[in-house]
Formats: structure tokens, C-alpha cells, sequence
């Protein structure tokens, strides 16, 4: 028997109740499993909803038609059904067989048994199912901990990391995401077992690891479980505690990204870029005449650090460059006058300039109280690159009031020259010497053309 049964009062989506009541009529149990209903019970809503079932996959494809139903992932149980145009996997109870090498299950098989089914998931609060008629079936004490806001692993946790070591990962990034405490157990075999993330692949550890990083509480997680992190991410091994010397900073690089990390905005591209941002100051540290410590080409070997370890995790390309250029960028002076914000712009793209800004945002307040006044600096140049884009300001050759084509009709043949004399055009808008009308860049552009000549 569960342990506790409790009601709640949520409505579960139209197409997810419909789905319910059809397997019951039946004759099958099925419920809403897993993530969705932790979420419901944390007043969250959930992004999607599994379904679990006592009926066989080919008995969910005889209730549903094959029309509405693909066997996404027949072999694990997984039938997709299309309820009124929305996609919902529907598993069927499984127990998972021996696992090998800390990551897949020799064989699963199929079972009728609910409770079976819940005892093979990771943690507690992973574990609970919700009839359609709202009832929270919980055979591990999951409501319990939910309430305490405690994470836990269903039975042995280290059985449980040995069968899969991935559950360390995502138990972390729970944590990180919620502010759930590990219990102490759960906690310890986590950190004794650390080694076994190596026999996972590098996909399954970036998609947990870049939701954790995003995760509200992942500062207090990254620090109290840094030896684990380190297995994947050894770099980052001499942050910690090393002394940065100098009057602007108040802590070791190690904390003073974990603070930078609580001050940005919850995305993965800014959380990433900030976690790398410094990770190449120990090997640029040097003590100047004057006994302060200086980083001398810290971006740049950060930014080359960060593409090493986002291509060996294989971050998608976007994610990566743009990551890399934050980081080799977060030290560029973003002056406060509107020839500066133009520049930039041409340089970065309103995008980039506008991450760049939290990046250094968040930089900047994890540096000693004295540097307020750069953070009024940033917000100035905030409003006037604001001003820039409401302005429609030139700083790229698309918006320039003329076009190649124009260039090719005062007789400048198409090639490196033309090239040189648009590009001559856009330095002089954008340094504010040229006006952005066509007239003014037609002129300029003839004499240009005749000064080559
Ligand atoms: P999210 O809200 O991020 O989707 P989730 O808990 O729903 O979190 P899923 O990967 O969608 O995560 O997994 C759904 C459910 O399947 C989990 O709640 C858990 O019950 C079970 N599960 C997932 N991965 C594992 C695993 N590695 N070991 C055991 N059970 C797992
Ligand atoms: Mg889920």
C-alpha cells in the first residue's frame, strides 16, 4: 500500500484527462508520473506530463488507433498519442533489469504492477503518480520530502548512482533549480561515486549540467559539491581558492564567480559565459611592482579555455560561439557616450552588446562595494544604446543609405576598392564625421573614389 494518499486540487489538462479516463474505460490504470506531478505539488506548472499505464504498448496502440500513435520508443515502452493535436508519451509500468557500466539497464521489462514502476525512479520526489481524479499516489515518502524540501533517493543511494550515475547529476541540478537540501546520505554517496561521470557521455552530462547552471540556487550547489564538478570540468580545480591580491575584489576567483553567477540573468548562454569568464586567471596571475595582482590577458586565455571545454561537451555551435566572444569580450570598456555605443554595436550586434552588458553587470557587482560607480556607467550606457536603437542609428552596412549598387553607378568597379570605400563610409558614420543620408555619402564616396585613383 502507498504510504500516503493525498488529494489535490489541480486540473490537469484537458487532452491529459481525456487520455486518463480512455485507458481507464479500458480497463487500465494510468497516471500522470514523474516531474509533472513534483511540479503540480511545488504550485508549478508542469512543461509536460508523462503518462504511465498498466496497458502494454500495443494494447495503448489498440485503445488510441494507429493513427493517432507512434511508437517513439516501443522498445522502453514509449507510445507517442496524439490526443487533439497534442503530442503525450505514454510508457507502460517498467522495471528496469541490471544495469552495466553506471548508465543503461541490460533489459527492461514491462510490468502491470504501478508500484513497481515508481520504485525504479530516481529520487522521492520523482516518485509519485496522480490519478485523473487528483489522488497523489506515493509509495517512497515523496509528499513528505516534497514538503521538507528534501531530496533523497528512492531506497540505497549508492545502488541507486551505481545503476545510473547520471541521477548524481540530476539530482544536483534538482537542488540547483528548486533549493531542495540533499539528504545526507543521498549527499555522501553522491560525492564518493563523483568518479563514475566519466563512464557517461559528454551529451547526457552537458543537457543536465546546462539546466543546473541556470538553476536559481546554483551558487550554494556548485560550491558544496565543487570535487564533483571537477570531474568533468578540471579546470576549474585552481579557482578555488585562489587569492586574486588586489583591492577591487573581495573574494578568491572561485567565489567571486559563483557570486557573478547569482547576479545574472537565469539564461544558459549568460550563466556559461559567466562560469568561464575568469577560469584563466591562475595561469595569467603576477604580483606588479606595486604588490597588487594583475591578470594580464586573462580574457583571451579564458575565452580559449571556454571553447575547449564547450566543444569537448559538446554545446551546440551558437551556444559556444557566442559564449566564447562574451568571455574573451567581458573586460572591454563599454563607455558611456554615444561614439562608444556605436561602436560597439558595429562590433558586436545589438544582441551580444546587450548580454555583454550582464555579463559585466554581473561581474562588476561581485567586485568589492567600491565599484558602484561602474555599474552607473553600465546603466548610462544602457539608456544610450537604448536611445541608438530607438533612433534607428547606422552601424552596419545594411543600414547605410546607400548600397553597392549606388557606389557602382558613380563608376567604382566592383571589387576591393568599392569594399574599402563602403567600409571607409561606415567608420565615418559610425565615429559620427558622416552624416547617413544619401547625398552626404554619395559626395563622400566620389572623393574617396578620386583619392584612390
Ligand atoms: P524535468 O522537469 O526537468 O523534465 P523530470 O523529473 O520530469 O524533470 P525527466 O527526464 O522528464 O525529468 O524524467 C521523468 C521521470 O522519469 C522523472 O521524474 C523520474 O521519475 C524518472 N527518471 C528520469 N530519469 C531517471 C533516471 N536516470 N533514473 C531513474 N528515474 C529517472
Ligand atoms: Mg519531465
Amino acid at each position: 500500500m502507498p504510504s500516503e494518499m493525498i488529494h489535490v486540487d489541480h486540473k490537469l489538462p484537458e487532452q491529459i484527462g481525456t487520455l486518463l479516463m480512455k485507458l481507464s474505460e479500458h480497463g487500465y490504470e494510468a497516471y500522470v508520473v514523474g516531474g509533472a506531478v513534483r511540479d503540480i505539488l511545488i504550485g508549478k506548472t508542469p512543461e509536460d506530463y508523462d503518462v504511465a499505464t498498466s496497458a502494454m504498448p500495443e494494447e495503448v496502440i489498440s485503445v488510441f488507433g494507429e493513427k493517432h500513435c507512434h511508437p517513439t520508443g516501443i522498445a522502453h515502452g514509449t507510445v507517442t498519442v496524439v490526443v487533439e493535436g497534442v503530442p503525450v508519451e505514454v510508457t507502460t509500468f517498467r522495471v528496469d533489469g541490471d544495469y552495466m557500466d553506471s548508465r543503461h539497464p541490460e533489459h527492461v521489462s514491462f510490468t502491470r504492477s504501478l508500484e513497481e514502476d515508481i520504485k525504479r525512479r530516481d529520487f522521492t520526489i520523482n516518485a509519485l503518480a496522480l490519478s485523473a481524479e487528483g489522488t497523489v499516489i506515493d509509495y517512497c515518502g515523496g509528499v513528505k520530502d516534497l514538503r521538507s524540501r528534501l531530496l533523497r533517493t528512492v531506497g540505497d543511494p549508492e545502488e541507486r548512482f551505481a545503476e545510473d550515475a547520471l541521477r548524481i547529476l540530476r539530482g544536483l541540478r534538482f537542488s540547483s533549480e528548486h533549493g531542495f537540501r540533499i539528504e545526507k546520505e543521498t549527499a555522501r554517496a553522491m560525492l564518493d561515486r563523483k568518479e563514475s561521470l566519466s563512464d557517461l557521455s559528454v551529451e547526457r552530462i552537458w543537457k543536465e549540467f546546462s539546466k543546473l547552471i541556470c538553476g536559481t540556487y546554483c551558487a550554494s550547489v556548485m560550491r558544496r559539491f565543487f570535487d564533483i564538478f571537477t570531474v568533468f570540468l578540471p579546470e576549474i580545480t585552481p579557482m578555488k581558492g585562489f587569492e586574486q591580491h588586489n583591492p577591487h575584489h573581495i573574494y578568491d576567483v572561485w567565489e567571486h564567480t559563483l557570486a557573478a553567477m547569482t547576479y545574472v540573468p537565469q539564461t544558459l548562454i549568460l550563466r556559461a559565459a559567466v562560469l568561464f569568464h575568469d577560469i584563466g586567471k591562475p595561469q595569467c596571475f603576477e604580483i606588479g611592482e606595486d604588490g597588487i595582482g594583475h591578470f594580464r590577458g586573462h580574457p583571451k586565455v579564458s575565452a580559449a579555455m571556454a571553447d575547449e571545454i564547450l566543444r569537448r561537451l559538446k554545446a551546440d555551435n551558437e551556444t559556444r560561439e557566442t559564449v566564447v566572444l562574451l568571455v574573451k569580450a567581458h573586460d572591454v570598456p563599454l563607455d558611456p557616450v554615444m561614439k562608444s555605443v556605436r561602436r560597439r554595436l558595429a562590433q558586436y550586434g545589438e544582441e551580444r552588446v546587450r548580454l555583454l552588458l550582464e555579463v559585466k553587470r554581473a561581474d562588476i557587482s561581485a567586485h568589492s562595494a567600491k565599484s558602484a560607480y561602474r555599474l552607473s556607467e553600465l546603466s548610462r550606457f544602457e539608456s544610450l544604446l537604448d536611445q541608438a536603437i530607438r533612433d534607428q542609428l547606422c552601424f552596419s552596412y545594411s543600414s547605410m543609405d546607400i548600397n553597392g549598387k549606388d557606389l557602382i553607378d558613380l563608376g567604382i568597379p566592383s571589387g576591393v576598392r568599392l569594399g574599402s570605400i563602403k567600409k571607409q563610409l561606415l567608420n565615418e558614420i559610425i565615429e559620427g564625421t558622416l552624416k547617413n543620408d544619401k547625398t552626404a555619402l554619395l559626395q563622400r564616396a566620389q572623393a574617396l573614389w578620386e583619392n584612390c585613383q
